[in-house]
This record gives structure tokens, sequence and C-alpha cells, in this order.
């Protein structure tokens, strides 16, 4: 690994400078066009890497094609594939706090955030590295006794992955590990705005012992190079974490080829807290749901539902727990919310508080810090605000959240459904009942009753709905990136004559 922390921490502004990652080597992109990176904390440049072209995607398309084509990675053996990803493992930790330091830089998040995300991504490596030996076939011994059926699982061929801003490492690791431990090749397109860690990944990867040319790296924005490869005709699948937005588009360019298509998408998820609930364990879930990560967190829990019975206490705790929520320097280990990632999404979050001023009740923040040198907006609460207004409907991604009282069980799960998303939810309460009720009652991919945001490896993750389809960690993920072959096979001496 590249980076001299030391040397870092000495000049914090010192700029990182990388090419397209392309068959092993980094290169200037084909258009010769580069994108700068401030850091939206401090307002400082801290990385330029390249602005890609769709030239630039088709060169590393083509690398990926051949690396998958000559089986210098898919025709190893799953250990010897594992080797290579548990190496990855150890290599990420080692780098921990310089990947977490680039991932601040770039995000604006806290360290301590930071550091937990490297530890996860590495966390990712091992899991894949033994999904990677588990995974196998099937066999069918009962299709005749001259017969046998067997269903092949093989890598689904090139693979291009696409990752947003709010967790560059840790998202990508949802994926690529996966990817690799199947056997695929993969052309990766980070976010522009936060593509630091994916590069670095690159050189761990190389020092891991990864062929040449089966892992690459197009860096700059959504169109042309995201769009390029959601067009490619060769990528036989693209798995994206983004806006739903932008999977729409996704989904459209992959019937160029028919090409599988993996969508981690958006959420405007309920928390939903019933009078029998731990209150405090309730609160503090509550402020982590829309306060972790500055509010860009797909599982985000933005609409929280409290039982009238406890509206007004409730209201009244959490505002004032939200009065200990620090928000500043995000180096600084008592901030518990940094800045927001980047301008275009700053002024969203602050149009969607105007609407609510105008709509509803603020009652806690709503402010830009404007006395802090980059992007910081207060955590901010609205209450009074109707089911069908904007901020309770459309994902803020932001520290925003909006509180909705309910009577009881049957008109919880009813508002909970009444989205057109599915990711994530947070029940809290002490009744087994309600726990068992609302967690088979809610539409989402996930429900987490007394907890939040609590994702170890081995479970699967994912959305349903306009949230997206197919899953990432657990035991399916690597399945993901395989197709299945079925293979029939018999006797010529008792196979059926036709004629
Ligand atoms: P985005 O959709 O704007 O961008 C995501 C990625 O897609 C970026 O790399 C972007 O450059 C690229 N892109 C943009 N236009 C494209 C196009 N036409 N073709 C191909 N690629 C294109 O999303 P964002 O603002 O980076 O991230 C925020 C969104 O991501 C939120 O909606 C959030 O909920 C979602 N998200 C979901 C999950 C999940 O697991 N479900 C996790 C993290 C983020």
């Amino acid at each position: 690994m590249h980076i001299a922390l030391d040397e870092w921490k000495k000049t914090p502004s010192q700029v990182r400078r990388y090419g397209n990652y392309i068959n092993g080597a980094m290169a200037t992109s084909i258009g010769g066009s580069s994108i700068e990176r401030k850091s939206p904390a401090t307002d400082e440049v801290v990385a330029v890497w390249q602005k890609g072209t769709r030239e630039d995607v088709a060169q590393a398309v083509d690398v990926a094609v051949e690396a998958f084509n000559d089986g210098r990675w898919s025709n190893l053996t799953a250990a010897e594939r594992a080797e290579v990803l548990l190496k990855v493992s150890g290599k990420i930790l080692e780098n921990l706090e310089a990947l977490a330091l680039i991932e601040v830089q770039e995000t604006g998040k806290t360290l301590e955030q930071a550091r937990g995300e490297i530890q996860f991504a590495s966390d990712m490596w091992s899991y894949a590295a033994g999904s990677a030996r588990a995974l196998h076939g099937d066999s069918h011994t009962n299709v005749g006794s001259e017969k046998l059926a067997l269903v092949l699982r093989e890598p689904v061929g090139p693979v291009a992955l696409i990752t947003p801003w709010n967790y560059p490492l840790v998202v990508l690791c949802q994926k690529l590990p996966y990817a690799l431990g199947a056997g695929c090749t993969v052309v990766v397109k980070p976010s522009e705005f936060t593509s630091g860690t994916t590069l670095e990944l690159a050189k761990i990867l190389e020092e891991a012992g990864l062929p040449k040319g089966v892992f690459n790296i197009v860096t700059g924005y959504g169109d042309p190079v995201g769009q390029a490869l959601a067009e490619h005709t060769a990528i036989r699948l693209i798995s994206f974490t983004g806006s739903t937005a932008t999977g729409q588009k996704i989904v459209q360019a992959s019937s160029s080829n028919m090409k599988k298509v993996v969508l981690e998408l958006g959420g405007k998820n309920p928390t939903i807290v019933f009078e029998d609930a731990n209150i405090e364990a309730a609160i503090d879930g509550a402020i982590r749901g829309f306060v972790w990560n500055s509010g860009a967190e797909c599982c985000s829990g933005s609409r929280l539902y409290v039982q009238r019975s406890i509206l007004e206490s409730f209201t009244r705790q959490l505002v004032e727990k939200l009065q200990a929520v620090k928000v500043g320097d995000p180096l600084d280990p008592t901030t518990k919310m940094g800045s927001i990632n980047n301008e275009p999404q700053f002024n969203k979050i602050r149009s969607y508080i105007q609407q609510g001023r105008e709509t509803a009740t603020l009652a806690f923040g709503g402010n830009v810090r404007s006395d802090l040198p980059g992007l910081f907006i207060e955590p901010t609460v609205f209450t009074n605000v109707s089911h069908d207004s904007v901020i309770a409907r459309e994902e803020i991604f932001g520290p925003v959240a909006v509180v909705i009282p309910f009577d009881d069980m049957q008109e919880a799960i009813k508002l909970a459904n009444d989205t057109q998303y599915g990711l994530a939810s947070s029940v809290w309460t002490s009744n087994l009942n309600t726990s068992l009720t609302m967690s088979r009652s809610i539409r989402s991919g996930i429900v987490w009753v007394n907890t939040f945001l609590d994702i170890p490896t081995e479970i699967p993750l994912g959305g349903i709905q306009q949230s997206g389809f197919g899953r990432e960690n657990g035991r399916f993920a690597i399945e993901e990136f395989t197709t299945t072959k079925t293979v029939v096979i018999q006797n010529p001496a008792t196979t059926d004559r036709f004629v």
C-alpha cells in the first residue's frame, strides 16, 4: 500500500492522484480530463481521479472479457481464489487507518465510523472466501437408474459494479469479493465523489496476488461511464447500488443484451415505537436511524411512527437527546455527525427542510452550520406531518426525520407499508406477539426488532419493490454472481429412441 499515513497526517492537504486501473496498471483516461475532489468537511482538494469516457470503458471491458475467457481466474480452484480473498481481508486491516482517513476526507463521515466500516469491509472478504469454497452445484439421482442430472454453478462472466458515495468501500465489498469468489472478472465504476478507497483497493488486490486484468476500474460520471457499462453487451451482470431513478436507467440499458441485474436502491424506512418499548433504547435507535452517516443511509429510519399514548413524552425526550449530538470535525472523536457528502446532496436536503418548514412543525434543527468550513446541517425533526406530504414520502438521504403518531398495531402496519419502497424497518416493543406480527406484516427486505442497522456479514441484505432486487452478503451473495447449467447424462443403451 502506498499511502504514507504519517506523511498524510503531517501534510493533510496533500492531494492523492489516480489513473483508471486497467489490466493491472494505472492509466490516464483516453479523454485526458480529470475530476478534482474537495473534502466536503474542509473544502480542500484531497484527490484527483480520471474523468472516464466510453472509450475507457470499452478498453476495460475488453480486458475483463479476455481475463474471463482465458480462465486465468475462473479456472482456479475455489481454494486458490479463497487464498487471495483472505489475503485481501488481512491487507485491508493492515491499512485500516489509512483507508479510514481517505473515507473521512472524501465523505466527511466521522473517523470512528469510517474505522468500523473498514473492519466490516475486511470481514466481507473473509466471509466471501468461505462462500467461494462452500459454493457447489446439485445432483439429481432420482430421475432414473441409468440417468444422472447435475446442476452446475458457473461464474456468470465479466461483471460491472457501480457504487454510490455514502459507503464507498463497504458497498464495493458487498459485491466485489463475492464476484471474485464466484470466478467472475470485474469492471468497477465508483462514485465520482468518492473513488479513493476503490482505487487504493486495486493496489491491495495486486499485492494479494490477483492476476492482472481480473479487476479493473474506470472512474468518472454516471453518464458516460456507468451508462456505457450498463449498455455494454459483453457484460453479463451489473450490480448497482444507488438511487431508484438511476436503477431504472440501468434496467433500461441492460436490455441491450438482457444482462442479469442486481439492484440495491433507495428507501424511506419506518421506525415504529410502541408504548411498551424500552424508551431509552428506542430513542437512541430512532436518533441513530436518521443521524448515522449524516442520514445518507439507504436503511435510514426517516419515518418515525410513535404510538399516540407516548407521542408527547417521546418527542420531548427525542429532542432533548438530540442536543447531545455533536456536529462538526469528523476527526474529533466526540463528533457524532460529520458533514454532508457533496453539494448537490446538501442543496437537496436544504430544499426538503424548506418544504418541511412550509408544511409541518419544525421540532428540532433545520439550520445549516455556517460556522463550520464545509457542508454541515443540523439533525432535523418535523412533527405535525401529513402522511401524504413530500417529506413523509420521498427519500431525503439526509439527517431529517418526520414523527407521525399511530393508535394501534393495525394502523402502524398500514402506515409502514404505505410506501413505494421496501428496504428496511425497525420496530421497538417489549411484546413478543407485537414483534412477531410486525416482523411478518411489514413489507421490507429486513426488519429489525429492538435494534437498528445491525448487519452481521452473515445476513443477507436487499430490498423489495422500488428498493430493488437481489441480495448482498450472507450465503446468497455469491450465488448472485453465478448461473446454473443443467447437465443430464444417460446411458445410451437406455436412451429413449425417437424413431
Ligand atoms: P446515484 O444513483 O446518483 O449514483 C450511484 C452510482 O450510479 C454513481 O456511481 C453514479 O455515478 C452512477 N450513475 C449515475 N447515473 C448513471 C447512469 N445513467 N448509468 C449508470 N450509472 C450511473 O446515487 P447516489 O446519490 O450516489 O447514492 C445515493 C442513493 O443510493 C440513495 O438513493 C440510497 O438510498 C442508495 N443506496 C442504496 C443502498 C442499498 O443497499 N440499498 C446502499 C447505499 C445507497
